[in-house]
């Protein structure tokens, strides 16, 4: 390529990759500024190998931008074209990230004097000539709404209060139609956390029944004072009295798993032994009629990592206690579990207390209604360890 004066001009360097819109902008600019260039200094560029053949004078046109170049007749369009990184782009399919879906979807033209040509052979003749460059247009895809629920939050594993239910949130996607690509993510409701309630309500908790000699008695004073409660059933005890715990639920007390065995041991136990006795008290209940239930209670209180995973991954929350009566203990009386009722009750709190196991469950019994009466005295409500907000 030379230029009349003498000056050697190159073509100008692609200063993206060949279809950068960036790029092509600048590349654009850098041609006006060429042209510019060239005007004031009068000068024409010649872009052949010779100054004795016939010229063509040529503009070259893209995005409203103009370049006006000298050729010897019978340059290829093409060539020249790829010179002038003026090469046409066909408009593609973009997803709404920005990913090519379809190369072509709006294909380029090239048009030579007004009318479209295949660039492919194409060679320059005449005196003068136009040559526009009309590039294709990309499109994104288009998007489609959809709204989901998201799930609040998971409480604690543990539960020593009575917790008011989380509830759902819903967010709203933007998703691309065509590849499924998430575009905005927009909460619409922001999901609630469960919380540990500050109502005056407590859960009263009975463990190591259902027990024939003790039982109905628990049951027919929480039924005279018209008080709900959880009883935490052992699987063999369920295995002998199986009418009574479904009376138990019958009445309308929920139920939780307290192993199959009471296994004391299982804090320090494998995940084998763990999975028998916690899976083998759900199991038990569930083949006896019972719900499935939604707590598990460790004997002994005893826990571990694997214990609190078994019991999770069968749908069990750990419910542990705020309040300790230890009516369980041979030497309690009805005025120590009073006592340590009083010391220790607080809004939400889960207490426990026994209606079955060990050899006698008198004193439990014998105090159950004033524990009621005095707690109600309080202005405290009864009701179960998982609640729904009021
Ligand atoms: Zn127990």
């Amino acid at each position: 390529m030379d230029v009349l004066a003498g000056t050697p001009v190159e073509p100008p360097r692609p200063l993206d990759g060949p279809r950068g819109e960036p790029g092509r902008r600048r590349h654009l600019v850098l041609l006006a500024l060429v042209a510019l260039g060239l005007v004031a200094a009068g000068l024409v560029v010649l872009h052949g190998k010779s100054q004795a053949a016939p010229q063509v004078q040529v503009v070259l046109s893209r995005d409203g931008s103009d370049v006006a170049v000298e050729v010897v007749a019978g340059t290829d369009l093409t060539q020249l074209l790829t010179d002038f990184e003026l090469l046409p782009v066909d408009g593609r399919l973009l997803s709404v990230s920005g990913e090519v879906l379809e190369a072509s979807i709006d294909p380029a033209q090239v048009l030579v004097d007004g009318s479209p040509v295949e660039l492919a052979g194409v060679q320059l003749s005449g005196q003068s000539t136009r040559v526009e460059v009309v590039d294709g247009v990309d499109r994104v895809e288009g998007t489609r709404t959809v709204v989901e629920e998201v799930p609040p939050p998971a409480g604690p594993d543990v539960l020593r209060h009575v917790e008011e239910r989380g509830a759902p949130g819903r967010v709203e996607r933007t998703i691309g139609e065509v590849s499924g690509e998430v575009a905005s993510v927009e909460t619409v409701v922001a999901p609630r956390a469960p919380v540990a309630t500050t109502s005056r309500v407590v859960a009263l908790t009975f463990d190591d029944g259902p027990s024939a000699a003790w039982t109905p008695y628990v049951l027919e004073i929480l039924r005279s004072r018209g008080v709900k409660a959880t009883f935490c059933m052992v699987g063999t005890a369920v295995a002998k009295n199986p009418e009574l715990a479904r009376r138990i639920v019958a009445e309308g007390h929920q139920v939780c798993n307290h192993t199959q065995g009471h296994d004391l041991g299982l804090a320090e136990a494998g995940a084998e032994r763990v999975q028998g006795e916690v899976g083998g008290g759900r199991a038990t209940m569930i083949d006896n009629g019972l719900p499935e239930p939604g707590y598990y209670r460790p004997p002994g209180g005893n826990l571990s990592d694997t214990v609190v995973s078994v019991a999770r991954s069968q749908g069990e929350r750990v419910l542990m206690w705020k309040v300790d009566t230890k009516d369980w203990q041979s030497r309690s009386t009805t005025e120590s579990v009073l006592q340590n009722l009083r010391e220790q009750v607080e809004p939400g709190a889960v207490i426990l207390m026994h209606d079955g196991g060990g050899s006698n469950r008198f004193t439990s019994v014998a105090v159950l209604a004033t524990v009621i009466d005095e707690l109600k005295a309080q202005g405290y409500g009864f009701t179960f360890p998982i609640i729904d907000p009021p």
